[in-house]
């Protein structure tokens, strides 16, 4: 494949649009380009990447015994309507409507398609299971698209759907596409954590998400440094490792404590710790006012709140709504003789002892303040957010935190969509019941960008030989040399045999160009035709380390073959 053709516009600045890293060099290697927010053409190069990721997730897909297909992405609003998602998915859902004014979305996920297509066919209990799968693009209107290929409003994943007769049978497909999911990081080269996560819109009752971890990734983990205890933070749970409180009183003290609204201030004013301070937090959940109180040393982790609460329609407590908390002062708020609002008490905060709080009086701390005694912790919840070094649920490990970029999400569904769709099979009594499903999803256009955002330097891009454009570039440093050109053909003939792809810079520009243009690209293994072929030998370089090696022209099939060996 000639350079020209392959439609590589390589870019010498970073484009003002890009956030991260992966996304700059993906638009600088000429990978895509933007078509509007959320939405990129692939070029030849960036399809080529995401057609070998695609063979990978296929091919692992293939050997755990699943099946592929192709389903609509044009989906008529009844099926939705039938599971209840048509409302639920919200403004997040492509939504248009045909000549007829009926109502169509682009699918955004395919369970429901999947289950009445399944459900027509009415497999009997011989059938069973079936895992099914398609790598399809998929729509999301994003509020926020950002990040590139990361978080898209047009995208390309790979979604299977399995059938099952029993709970134990779907557990055992469900720990098959475990490990498929884990080969499939594996060969794309991505490190993967492995966390429980929520289940959300997709619903079920357990789920796990496959992690990269990053900087830029968009989830909290939180996992055990010693045991295989991950979790996302939004479910999380952790044992503490400090004691809250504070030797305590006889009665409840008040402190003036003017203009000090963090909990660094007042503790450091009143002479305790952070762990013996009750931090207060205002929202608003259903247009009515709810305090949150946690440790002073955490946070509030809103997704617990939301589960506690039963909502998600909750904001923090805006300037205008102050009225709603009757007067009371944000930074002066406490539990003690607290009336009119809906409180929730993080868990820890049961039996604290010698506490400080708000006194609800502008200006005024209480301290010397006892639960139990001087207010009663209740509701209790598990609300608030782990910090480094709390114990691990599981084992006396500790907790570590770190951001994770999701590449794969699997859930167990149970009958969640089989009930209301009415996907049943005959049972070998010739009892009809709902299939027990599962449902597996990798957003592959995300790993594509999650593998340059994990292998790259200051140059550009160096792809893993696993998932590259072409394992190989050949630079012609001077096409109108016949004896450049001859070799050239002889080597990518050669390579051609050995089923080996090139692609060949024979442009007309300085080396300096090429060899830039090469490096930022970043295909495994450069071969170099220049002047040292007079003395019969072509200059062989590996894209990850660096590394340049003098090789006979006559052997540089054999040269390019044992370094894509080495290369990573
Ligand atoms: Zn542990």
């Amino acid at each position: 494949m000639k350079f020209t053709h392959a439609t590589v516009p390589t870019l010498k600045e970073k484009p003002a649009e890009a956030e991260v890293a992966s996304h700059e060099l993906l638009l600088r290697a000429g990978m895509m380009r933007p078509l509007a927010a959320g939405i990129y053409t692939l070029l030849p190069l960036g399809a080529l990447a995401l057609a070998r990721i695609e063979d990978v997730v296929r091919d692992e897909m293939n050997a755990a015994g699943a099946c592929e297909l192709i389903l609509p992405t044009l989906q008529p609003s009844d099926a939705w309507e039938e599971s209840g998602r048509w409302s639920a998915y919200g403004p997040e859902m492509m939504r248009l409507a045909d000549r007829q004014g009926r109502d169509f979305c682009l699918a955004p996920t395919a369970e429901e398609v999947i289950t009445l297509t399944v459900a027509r066919i009415a497999p009997s209990y011989r059938d069973l299971p079936l895992n099914l799968y398609q790598i399809q693009t998929k729509f999301r209107d994003e509020t926020r698209p950002r990040f590139g290929l990361l978080r898209g409003r047009e995208f390309r994943m790979k979604d299977a759907y399995s059938f099952h007769a029993d709970a134990a049978d779907l557990d055992e497909t469900y720990a098959r596409m475990y490990e498929a999911y884990s080969a499939m990081a594996r060969r794309c080269s991505l490190e993967v954590k492995v966390v429980e996560a929520a289940t959300g819109l997709i619903g079920g009752d357990i789920s796990h998400e496959f992690m990269v971890v990053s900087g830029i990734g968009e989830d909290v983990l939180v996992f055990c440094d010693s045991c295989d205890y991950g979790a996302n933070a939004e479910l999380e749970s952790h044992r503490p490792s400090r004691a809250i409180g504070s030797p305590g009183g006889a009665a409840p003290e008040e402190v003036h404590t003017p203009d000090m609204t963090t909990i660094q201030d007042v503790a450091a004013f009143i002479g305790v710790t952070p762990e013996a301070v009750i931090k207060c937090v205002m929202y608003v959940a259903d247009g009515e006012a709810v305090a949150a109180f946690v440790p002073g040393y955490r946070e509030v982790s809103e997704p617990k709140l939301a589960a506690a609460l039963r909502t998600d329609d909750f904001h923090p407590l805006r300037e205008d709504e102050r009225e709603l908390f009757g007067g009371l002062t944000p930074g002066f708020t406490g539990p003690v003789g607290l009336r009119g609002v809906r409180v929730l008490y993080d868990s820890e905060l049961a039996g604290g002892q010698g506490m400080v709080c708000g006194a609800n009086r502008l200006d005024y701390h209480l301290r010397g303040v006892d639960e139990g005694r001087d207010f009663a912790a209740e509701p209790l919840a598990d609300i608030a957010a782990a910090v480094a070094g709390d114990l691990c649920p599981r084992c006396e490990g500790s907790l570590g935190m770190a951001r994770g970029i999701e590449i794969g999400h699997i859930f167990k569904l149970g009958l969640k969509y089989s009930e209301p769709l009415k996907a049943h099979f005959t049972d070998a009594d010739g009892v009809s019941r709902p299939m027990v499903m599962g449902t597996y999803g990798i957003g592959t256009s995300r790993i594509l960008q999650t593998v340059v955002e994990q292998h790259r330097d200051e140059k550009g891009i160096c792809w893993p030989t696993a998932v590259a454009p072409l394992p190989v570039e050949l630079i012609v440093l001077d096409p109108g040399n016949g004896s450049q050109a001859e070799a050239a053909a002889r080597i990518t003939g050669g390579l051609a045999e050995r089923s080996v792809q090139v692609l060949t810079d024979e442009r007309s520009l300085s080396p300096g160009i090429k060899f830039n243009d090469a490096d930022l690209v970043g295909l495994p293994v450069q071969v170099v035709l220049g002047k040292k072929l007079v003395d019969g030998m072509v200059d062989l370089k590996i894209r990850h380390t660096g590394e340049r090696r003098d090789v006979a022209a006559g052997d540089a099939v054999g040269g390019v073959i044992r370094a894509l060996e080495e290369a990573p």
